[in-house]
């Protein structure tokens, strides 16, 4: 029966992008090989160039000192040592990896970090990195476009965004900027200043539209700038005093009783950097409300209903987050659904900035950016796909330009090296309230030149030094493929149509099992994470179920104690938790995988169903020129060892 469905196909090879990787099996050894010999070259020239009248300080004769000699050895020892630990990695390269969210790097990328790692620039300001701190600027702006964000930093609303670690502390940055423009009116009126147009009462100036607030600190700016010097210190200094960054917590709702610690929502699939940022920026996890979803995505009718109980209650909203591309199931938050919500929170008095957690998904962007910079219609993305993208997945991505903020990280399906999170806002002017030193924006009435403002990258960023190779690495990438469907798009394509024959493939391995184990895929996919779950026919309890997938993820995982060789296949796992699938669809599982509801909780770490995950990002899991599906050789590995064949036949070893 199963024989008879046909599979969705990847289509005809797309040679363009054969040089963009190292490749599973090293292909583009050489072209790396010569890309770095050049370079390397091109930099110790520039070395010797820089004072060639300064002569050699360490002897080159041919003739070493023992010390030379013993150091390079034990430095040669360690390095080997070093280079054959390596080999237990997780063979992050390779088809057959399948776990979580990395693969092959883009060789653009890694060649500019290694070329630029010697140069060893420092980003935290041009002083330090005259040359990759405007990368770092620029890249901001290319993320910009590719979210439909303004990206012309001539306009005065342009977008501003720089990098981080990884999208945790990009969603930090989120947190900061948020609170310090909801929190500058509140200031200003404390502060008495004169002749600007306040809000009446500091629960209205809490509640100002990101954009309200910006206009309000512009004009701020302006009317500092027109002050005598004097008078100026003085007003700077007095709004200074009433800032929450000067106050703390503490001090600033103390001096606003009638203003309640903002909450920050989010649906419950959000990453737990969510957590760690709520306690960093010492809001406290209490003040992180996790909302329902509906199908793992953010139950919009939920955020509406709380919006509505925050505006009843007077309980000030921080930040709303909506995740584009779920770490655990991929899935994608409806944005136009939470920007109608905020529309309708408005008419209540209540207003928040949005933010979309696209650490994970932001890259799947680029399909749905046409070359010059406009957003492709469904229809068309659609021809290229059996399934994507859902109308709600289309109407998510055309949302995002009206969103505040977006994290999004090239670690990930940007397929650079760690670490390379983004942070990128709508409006760059709210980031003059984060600067760490007096920030002079007007220059004689006229607004700063926006290169020169963001030199000085460290004023703004949660780091401070930080590298500038990261920079080049992305900046480079960007450069070679940009950020639009024909060049960067096609990689995230390849991913969507991967999970699409995955998910085809998922379906008829469950019937090609069904006379022994029921599988299913939980979760739709709205892109290219794929999680399926399996339960032996016959046993109903959770416990049990997680204990067979966990000795199944125990064949599809690194095992420091086992050469890396024994393994055929990568997978990672995640778990079902009831209270984030609801009621409905946790029932609707647990019937379909022949489980019982009221064995969850018996033992420990039964409170949740375990399910493989997958993460379809490398670009080799169909072969073309050796006519290879490793997907397909997934399940055959899958039904081999679930029948308890543990030996693949030798035509069969793929
Ligand atoms: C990975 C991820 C993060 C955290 O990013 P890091 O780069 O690991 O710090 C945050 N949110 C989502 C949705 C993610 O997938």
């Amino acid at each position: 029966m199963s024989a008879a469905q046909p599979l969705p196909q990847i289509g005809p090879h797309d040679h363009t992008l054969d040089a963009c990787f190292l490749g599973p099996y090293g292909e583009n050894d050489s072209l790396l090989e010569k890309l770095m010999v050049e370079f390397l070259r091109d930099h110790v020239y520039w070395r010797r160039n820089f004072h060639p009248e300064d002569p050699p300080a360490i002897a080159t004769s041919a003739a070493r000192d023992p010390g030379y000699l013993a150091f390079e050895s034990r430095m040669r020892r360690e390095l080997h040592q070093l280079s054959a630990a390596l080999k237990k990695s997780v063979p992050f390269h390779s088809p057959r990896y399948m776990g979580h969210m990395a693969s092959d790097l883009l060789l653009p990328g890694l060649a500019a970090q290694i070329l630029t790692l010697p140069y060893n620039p420092n980003n935290v300001s041009e002083d330090a990195a005259p040359v990759t701190v405007d990368m770092e600027v620029q890249v901001g702006l290319q993320l910009a476009r590719m979210f439909g964000y303004p990206h012309d930093p001539l306009q005065p609303a342009c977008a501003f965004g720089h990098l981080t670690s990884g999208g945790t502390l990009a969603n930090y940055q989120a947190l900061r900027l948020a609170l310090a423009l909801k929190a500058f009116p509140v200031a200003l009126r404390a502060a008495g200043v004169p002749e600007l147009a306040l809000p009446n009462d500091d629960w209205a100036a809490f509640n100002l539209s990101p954009a309200a607030g910006i206009a309000l600190l512009e004009t701020w700016q302006r009317w500092l700038a027109a002050l005598p010097a004097s008078q100026r210190t003085h007003w700077r200094a007095r709004v200074e005093a009433e800032r929450i960054e000067q106050l703390g917590l503490a001090g600033f709702f103390a001096a606003h009783p009638e203003l309640r610690v903002p909450l920050v929502l989010a649906p419950v699939t959000a990453h737990y950097s969510w957590s760690k940022g709520v306690k960093l920026l010492g809001l406290g996890r209490a003040q992180l409300e996790l909302l329902p979803t509906r199908g793992m995505r953010l139950d919009t009718d939920a955020l509406e209903a709380t919006l509505e109980r925050c505006a009843r209650e007077r309980q000030p909203v921080l930040l709303c987050v909506g995740v584009l591309g779920g770490t655990e199931y991929g899935t994608i938050d409806p944005l136009d659904g939470v920007l109608a919500a905020r529309e309708r929170a408005r008419a209540l008095g209540l207003d928040f900035s949005v933010h979309v957690d696209a650490a994970w998904g932001g890259y799947l962007a680029t399909i749905f950016r046409r070359e010059d910079g406009g957003l492709r219609p469904r229809d068309e993305v659609a021809g290229e796909f059996t399934q994507f993208p859902s109308p709600a997945v289309h109407a998510a991505f055309a949302a995002l330009s009206g969103t505040d903020s977006v994290t999004v990280d090239p670690h990930k399906l940007g397929y650079l090296p760690y670490g390379a999170g983004a942070f990128v806002c709508r409006d760059h002017r709210a980031v003059a309230l984060l600067a760490e030193r007096a920030d002079y924006v007007f220059h004689g009435g006229t607004p700063q030149d926006y290169l020169t403002r963001y030199r000085s990258l460290g004023q703004f960023v949660p780091e401070g030094s930080k590298a500038g190779a990261a920079a080049a690495a992305v900046y480079v990438t960007h450069k070679v493929l940009p950020l639009d469907h024909r060049h960067f798009g096609r990689l995230p394509a390849q991913t969507v149509r991967c999970a699409e024959i995955f998910h085809a493939h998922a379906k008829r391995f469950a019937l090609d099992i069904a006379d022994r184990f029921l599988a299913m895929v939980p979760v739709t996919p709205d892109s290219n994470l794929v999680c399926l779950a399996i339960n032996p026919r016959g046993n109903t309890s959770v416990a049990k179920a997680n204990a067979f997938l966990r000795a199944l993820h125990d064949t599809l995982r690194c095992d420091p104690r086992q050469p890396l060789q024994t393994k055929e296949y990568f997978g990672s796992v995640t778990t079902l938790r009831p209270e984030m699938l609801g009621a409905a669809e946790t029932s609707r599982i647990f019937a379909a995988l022949g489980l019982d509801e009221a064995t969850l909780g018996d033992e420990e770490d039964s409170d949740r169903l375990m399910i493989l995950r997958h993460t379809l990002m490398n670009p080799y899991l169909i072969d073309h020129e050796n006519d290879i599906s490793y997907i397909e050789g997934y399940f055959d590995f899958l039904t081999r060892r679930l029948r308890g064949l543990s030996e693949p036949a030798a035509d069969a070893r793929r």
